[in-house]
């Protein structure tokens, strides 16, 4: 029995430092990705071209599209009539404001989704929801503040 024991002794010294040696790999690791940094400068709006943040609607998109496609998406296209003859795939940064029916024709042409829009009822929903938690929480607030004040009361 006390065999096995001492067996075992020189095994978990081993494993210790494999550990080691990967914690230390894997910092060298991170301290030696730019990935992150470079993907920033390169994300371009899908639509016009500009520099973009991050996914909109499932596309990569700068502010200034995201808003315009939250706003027109879901009136039907047969709303705007193009005002240009550039065509759907010359919108860009200079031009993007000129025409609307291109622009969101372009949008929905690069993937664009206007069913990750909130409808109007779902953001009444939301906000709903919202009030009732805030209205629940100054209850709560009360109800604690009311309960030192008994608690006070009786004690003095
Ligand atoms: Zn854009
Ligand atoms: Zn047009």
């Amino acid at each position: 029995m006390a065999d096995n024991y001492q067996c075992h002794q020189p095994y978990s010294n081993d494993i210790v430092s494999e550990i080691k040696d990967d914690v230390t790999n894997d910092r060298q690791d991170t301290s030696n990705t730019n990935i992150y940094t470079k993907k920033k400068i390169e994300l371009m709006c899908v639509v016009c071209g500009a520099p973009a943040i991050g996914y909109n609607f499932d596309q990569i998109t700068c502010e200034s599209c995201k808003a315009f496609f939250r706003r027109n998406a879901l009136k039907s296209l047969g709303t705007f009539k193009c005002r240009c003859c550039t065509g759907v795939s010359d919108v860009n940064i200079l031009n993007r404001k000129r025409c609307k029916a291109c622009r969101l024709q372009k949008c929905f042409a690069k993937g664009m989704r206007k069913e990750w829009i909130l409808s109007d009822e779902q953001k009444r929903s939301k906000k709903q929801k919202m009030k009732e938690n805030r209205r629940v929480r100054q209850l709560n607030n009360c109800l604690t503040e009311f309960e030192v004040q008994v608690t006070a009361n009786k004690t003095s």
